[in-house]
Parts: C-alpha cells; structure tokens; sequence
C-alpha cells in the first residue's frame, strides 16, 4: 500500500507527517471519505463541497485545487488498486512551532491521501443480519457540522458500542432526542411509516450519504417526516438504520438491546441500501 504525503507517494507503513503537524496537536484539521466504486469515487461533487465548505468554516486555506486534489485522490486509488473501497483525505493547517493562535500565513497545509479496499462480502452480510445500535449522550461540541478529525467523543461513543457488542453509538442530546451516529446518519421508519431523520440545522454532520437518501426516496415513493426522533420512537419504530460513506445504508435491528420491528432489517431500509448503492455505482466518476 502507498499513501499520499504532502506531493510524495509514500509505502504506507513509513508514512509519517510532522510531530509539529497541528492536526496532531490540535485536532486543527479537516478529512473526507469517499466510497470507491470500480475504482471510481461516488458522490464525489457532494463530498468535495463539503470539503470546501469546511476548510473556509475553519479558514484553513485549499492547498490545491480541486482538479489537482482529484488527481491525487485517483492516483492514490490506482496505486493501491482499490476497486471497491474507501479513500480517505485529511487536510490540517500545517507544521508550525506549537501556538493554538494560527501560523504565519503562508503556511502550507498537510495533505495526506490513503486508499484501501473494503471487504463487500463481509459488509453485505451485515447489513442482511442487520446490527445492534446503543445510545451515548452526545458531549460534542457546537460545529458538528464541520468534518473535523477532532473525533475523541466519536472514538469515545464507538468503543461504548463495541464494548457492547453493537456496530454503531447513536448521540442523544439533553432532551432525549437523537443527534446522529458516531460516524453516521440516522433514521427510522416511524409508526405511520415515514421517514425520520434530523434536520441538518441542528448541530449534525451534513451527511452525503443522507443526502443521496433523501434524492432516492421521493423516486421510491417513501414519506419523509425531517423531523427528529426520540429514543423512545425509536425503540417503537417500525425499522431503524443509518447511512455514511462507508456503510451506505445499515439496517438496526436493536437499540440498547430493545429490539426493533421484528428484529430483522426493515423492507425499507433494505429497499433504500439497494438503490442507493445502484444509484452510487452508476453515478461514480
Ligand atoms: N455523521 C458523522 C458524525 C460522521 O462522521 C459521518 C461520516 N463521515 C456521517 C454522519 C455520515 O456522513 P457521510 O454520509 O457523508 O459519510
């Protein structure tokens, strides 16, 4: 395996960037992840705009354009002969004498690029088993819509679950409601059969993968109800899943062990991951 490294292609296991480097330091930095299809990245617009929007949120300037970030982020598929997988990008704002106020303009920011191959046979089976969910108290901070790798409730929430036997942590705020998943989106398939899912104003990662949901649902004629939902809601739900990059869409089965439906992956859900990984392979470029 290689990885990119601020313009150099590295082995992946040498790889290394600064120990002054501020997203080492500071968490100061931005990452995306894209679903590699046939070797080609899905959602690629809705992924690179969030780049852009993330780095000016945290004025980090863009070390290079998007065509040549393209370049890389394809180069860096290629090299590790990924055809289905995963590329993983993180921007930081650069090696600097530690100082939490930003370095000299001029700065160049890091870039580091990684690409693997994600194992779909495995990730099928789970989404046909389904997964467990449990619940944590969402301790994030207020931008949450930025895609920072300041993730240590995040890391925090998903070793919560695996010590619990369950795939994925879902954040509850103050008033028992649902946020997001540690590192995903999501939703349930309400009692009148609507969908729900938080609105992207209140403190949630815009997810890609949300948002390509929401385009396949009108076409597959399912109601959406952008509302959130509660903890209790969703232990009464007919089903429950959630959506990312790298899961596209999971079915939940239980939620802190109470179980959901029938207690096996919804028509749905099941319905929605189909499309959307279709309509993601299709549509890569
Ligand atoms: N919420 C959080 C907190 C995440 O980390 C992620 C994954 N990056 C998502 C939601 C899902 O976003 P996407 O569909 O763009 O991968």
């Amino acid at each position: 395996r290689v990885a990119y490294v601020n313009g150099q292609y590295q082995p992946h296991g040498q790889a290394t960037v600064h120990i002054e480097d501020r997203g080492f330091q500071f968490a100061d930095g931005v990452y995306e992840v894209w679903a590699v299809f046939d070797g080609r990245l899905a959602d690629y617009e809705g992924h690179m705009t969030r780049l852009g929007r993330s780095l000016s949120e945290l004025r980090i300037p863009a070390p290079m354009t998007k065509e040549a970030l393209t370049r890389v982020l394809r180069e860096t598929i290629r090299r590790n002969r990924v055809r289905d997988g995963l590329v993983y990008l993180q921007i930081t704002r650069g090696t600097a004498r530690r100082d939490h106020a930003f370095p000299a303009e001029g700065t160049p920011p890091s870039v580091i690029v990684t690409a693997k191959n994600l194992n779909y046979p495995r990730s099928e089976a789970q989404a046909a088993k389904g997964v467990a969910v449990v619940t944590q108290p969402d301790i994030r901070w207020g931008r949450c819509d930025i895609k920072t790798v300041g993730l240590l409730p995040n890391v925090l929430a998903k070793q919560a679950a695996k010590e619990r036997g369950a795939a994925e942590a879902w954040f509850v705020d103050e008033t028992g409601l649902v946020t997001e998943g540690s590192s995903t989106n999501a939703w349930i398939v309400d009692q009148d059969g609507k969908l729900r899912t938080r609105d992207t104003q209140a403190n949630i990662l815009r997810g890609v993968t949300r948002a390509a949901v929401l385009d396949i649902l009108a076409s597959e004629g399912f109601e959406l109800d952008e509302r959130p939902f509660s903890v209790d809601e969703a232990k009464a739900a007919r089903e429950a899943f959630y959506t990312s990059a790298s899961g596209f869409v999971t079915p939940a089965i239980s939620i802190d062990g109470a179980k959901i439906g029938d207690g096996k992956p919804g028509p749905v859900a099941t319905r929605l991951r189909a499309r959307y990984i279709e309509a993601a392979r299709r549509d890569a470029i």
